[in-house]
């Protein structure tokens, strides 16, 4: 086979602990999963569908690169979010099915535009600007579900400039990762290879260039990195 252009390369994540690499095909994102963190942007949060979006699989970027501080914004945010990484896929599955796709757990940063995705609420326009732009999705090294898996009582941090900014514990979430996969798989097929931020918790803000930011899911994952 050959290509009129050369072929994009895989975006791709380092695994804890081994050499291989995990490829991403999708990066699916859930929006309002924590209900203070809905409260902060002034928006119900929904309990019966979760809210879904995308970003593009070659916005990952892997622990401790420096991220650039994206064009056309004035206002870029951190959300910090677990994410599941799935080894195998399927489609109309139940959170019990859904739960089996799991391959490993890491822990992201959803950054975001403030401000385009403001401006987009305001005009019924799409989120892509906002969520899917490049270097938005910095990401830890993913934690194999068979060495570790999070439990409700897990908690979820981000420091900026070793400063606290969000913290909460997982079973703060308004739909669990069966039921987000469920919910999803009922939208997409999902297939091994996609990643799944579930959503943040209070606390989003401001990222300024300069500054360097550690985000933990306690005991599983680590990601360090600067906005530059
Ligand atoms: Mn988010």
């Amino acid at each position: 086979m050959s290509y009129i252009v050369a072929p994009p390369a895989v975006a791709s994540l380092p695994v804890v602990g081994g050499a291989q690499r995990f490829p991403v095909r999708r990066i699916f994102c859930v929006g309002r999963n924590y209900a203070d963190h809905a409260r902060e942007m002034g928006v119900p949060a929904d309990r019966q569908q979760p809210m879904f979006f995308s970003k593009p699989a070659d916005a990952v970027v892997s622990d401790g690169v420096d991220v650039p501080y994206p064009s056309a914004t004035q206002e870029l945010h951190h959300e910090v979010e677990m994410v599941v990484a799935l080894g195998a896929g399927g489609r109309d599955l139940t959170p019990e099915q859904a739960s089996g796709l799991v391959w490993g757990y890491g822990v992201g940063l959803d950054l975001t535009r403030r401000d385009l995705q403001a401006e987009a609420k305001a005009r019924s326009h799409p989120w892509d600007a906002a969520k899917g732009f490049d270097h938005s999705a910095p990401v830890s090294a993913l934690c194999p579900a068979s060495a570790v898996e999070p439990g409700p009582e897990t908690v979820i941090s981000l420091w900026v400039n070793d400063e606290l900014r969000q913290q909460s514990r997982l079973d703060d979430m308004i739909f669990n990762v069966p039921e987000l996969l469920s919910h999803l798989s009922k939208l997409f097929e999902l297939r091994a290879g996609d990643l799944l931020f579930t959503g943040t918790p209070a606390g989003v803000g401001p990222l300024q260039r300069g500054d360097s930011f550690h985000a933990e899911l306690q005991g599983i994952a680590r990601l360090d990195g600067r906005i530059v």
